[in-house]
């Protein structure tokens, strides 16, 4: 099913991200994480990308195809376009067809240090448009989108321009980089609003249970870190059990106040961790189910 048919039935979609093990580790190391969030029936579990066309040693399509497959649960395969040539990336394209995953997460990638060749497919909308040009509607497309604006743009307001166009192009859905202040979210939908762009917007949240972790990716998205926020990083840092703990109340905080204010979707990033998306999602296992009471079909 592709995932624009969700939204369509349910009020709110609620969805998992992970990773594929690393090459040196074996690709079954993935059934751990999988086994641990298969029973909390997300509506699907998209599986990230390698950037620069290194690839992953096509374990993105294969763990999706797992997902789908083996446990019966939606799968959107992430693919980047930046370094890939138009035929390579034609080829995943109909290797995601061969094993029955129909929904990608059409990115650019990051650029990667040192990265000088040109690449056919120089943003997210050329990606768009070939998968459109080269699959029809075989495929449902999601696209990211930058709440804070992205590193790269110069404002939120470029970036709701792109996401116009990557709308245009054929997307069908977007999930945002994820944020700690849910107010640029909702400043972000008005504007998104008022740009006249309809697709459904999932909101990305991350639970943070380590110090490093969060340097590394407030590094790379450069989300700002609320003074809350900050202080529950200061005061456990060396408690990793109390830093998980209050990560995961923060992010149920937020999650709660999304879904009071209407968002359409939540997409959880587990970084592979059963234990997170398990607390998360039980927490709010009535308010899911009494938010899609009255909409949902199946
Ligand atoms: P684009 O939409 O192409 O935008 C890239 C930059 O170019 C932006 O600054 C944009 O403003 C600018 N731009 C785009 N089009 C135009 C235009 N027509 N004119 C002028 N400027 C333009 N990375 C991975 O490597 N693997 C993953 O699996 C992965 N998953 C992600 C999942 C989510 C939900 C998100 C939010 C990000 C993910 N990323 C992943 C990171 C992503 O690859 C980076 O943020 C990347 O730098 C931008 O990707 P994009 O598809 O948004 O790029």
């Amino acid at each position: 099913m592709q995932i624009k048919e969700l939204f369509k039935r349910k009020n709110l979609v609620f969805s998992f991200e992970v990773f594929p093990p690393k090459v040196t580790s074996p690709i079954g190391s993935i059934y751990d994480t999988l086994e641990g969030l298969q029973d909390l029936k997300p509506d699907y579990i998209s599986v990230t990308y390698g950037a620069g066309g290194n690839g992953n040693d096509n374990r993105t399509g294969e763990i999706a195809a797992i997902i789908k497959n083996k446990y019966g649960i939606e799968a959107l395969a992430h693919l980047t376009c930046i370094g890939s040539t138009l035929e390579q990336t034609k080829g995943v394209l109909q290797e995601l067809r061969d094993k029955g995953v129909h929904n990608v997460l059409a990115l650019r990638g990051d650029i990667p240090e040192g990265f000088e060749g040109k690449g056919e497919l120089k943003n997210s909308q050329d990606l768009i448009r070939l998968i459109r040009e080269d699959q029809g509607n075989r495929f449902g497309i999601a696209a990211a989108c930058y709440p804070e604006g992205h590193v790269e743009g110069k404002n939120v307001d470029q970036d709701i321009e792109i996401l116009k166009l990557k709308e245009e192009a054929g997307a069908d859905h977007a999930i945002t980089q994820l944020f700690f202040d849910n107010n640029y979210f909702y400043e972000f939908l008005n504007k998104v609003e008022e740009k006249g762009i309809q697709l459904p917007i999932q909101a990305g949240i991350m639970p943070v249970t380590n110090k490093k972790q969060i340097e590394r990716i407030v590094a790379l998205s450069g989300a700002n870190l609320p003074v809350k926020f900050k202080k529950i990083m200061e005061k456990y840092e060396h408690n990793k059990e109390a830093l998980r703990d209050a990560g995961i109340a923060y992010a149920l905080d937020q999650i709660v106040d999304l879904i009071s204010t209407g968002a359409r979707g939540i997409h959880l990033y587990t970084m592979n961790n059963p234990y997170i998306a398990r607390s998360v999602t039980e927490s709010i296992h009535s308010i899911l189910k009494s938010v899609n009471k009255e909409k949902e079909v199946v």
